[in-house]
């Protein structure tokens, strides 16, 4: 994996970038919004998931290499080189082996985001995600999609709700796959991933200026999908000339 990649010209490209932090809502409502539109989705969470996973597969997250000179960025680097990330029909393959069960531990979880603040992490992701919307239009949900990735994107939002509401919906996604986990421990982990990834020195979660904001904390999934369609029908991308 390489993290060269063309930067991105200043014509609008066929993006629908959507950032926030987690619990905001992104997923769904980047999946239907793409459904909708006959879009690619893309989940760039995802992506920081399966490095991290492989990561700890290779022994080598930040947390276990605190006390090498490099903290481990030789190892990591060397292991980013060698995989090979395939996100296709809602699956993540890393080296042709299916992780998508694996992604959403609280091993992952836990290391993800001193993963995802590592420079040569973020250039490698940010090339790949590039490729992908170089193949065709795309809808992007991440950190850091509309500030960093696609800063031309045709349409920007940035999704967010109140702490315990997007807690609230954590838990409930865990129901959803079985899993028992605390109101107030889920709530101090989101808080604890929000001031990593909001403090980070490489493309840290912030609202783009120019990114809708909406506040989703009393909102359905149906009206923030149709309050991102409507921005996206009324403000129909402007063809360079
Ligand atoms: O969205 P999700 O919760 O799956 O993201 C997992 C983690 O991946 C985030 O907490 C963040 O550390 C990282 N991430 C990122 N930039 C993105 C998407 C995710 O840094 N564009």
């Amino acid at each position: 994996m390489n993290g060269s990649s063309p930067s991105p010209s200043c014509a609008a490209i066929d993006v629908v970038a959507i950032d926030g932090p987690s619990g905001a809502g992104k997923s769904t409502v980047a999946k239907r919004v793409a459904g909708q539109l006959g879009y690619q989705y893309l989940d760039t969470g995802a992506m920081y998931r399966a490095v991290t996973w492989h990561f700890l597969e290779a022994g080598c997250v930040p947390a276990e290499c605190s006390g090498l000179p490099d903290r481990g960025a030789a190892q990591m680097r060397k292991v980013l080189d060698q995989t090979q990330l395939l996100l296709a029909a809602g699956r993540v393959l890393v080296n042709g082996l299916d992780v998508t069960s694996h992604l959403r531990t609280r091993e992952v979880e836990s290391q993800v985001s001193a993963v995802a603040a590592l420079p040569f992490v973020r250039a490698a992701m940010r090339a790949l995600q590039r490729q992908v919307a170089a193949a065709g239009a795309l809808v992007a949900e991440g950190r850091d999609m509309c500030t960093a990735v696609f800063p031309n994107a045709a349409w920007k939002v940035f999704l967010d709700a109140k702490p315990l509401a997007r807690a609230e919906r954590r838990v409930a996604d865990f129901a959803r796959q079985g899993r028992t986990a605390s109101l107030s421990v889920v709530l101090h982990e989101i808080e604890v991933r929000d001031r990593l990834d909001s403090t980070r020195d490489d493309a840290p979660l912030r609202q783009a200026q120019d990114a809708q904001f909406i506040d989703t904390s009393l909102l359905s999934s149906d009206q923030v999908v149709a309050l991102v369609l409507a921005l996206v029908r009324g403000k129909p991308r402007v063809m360079p000339s």
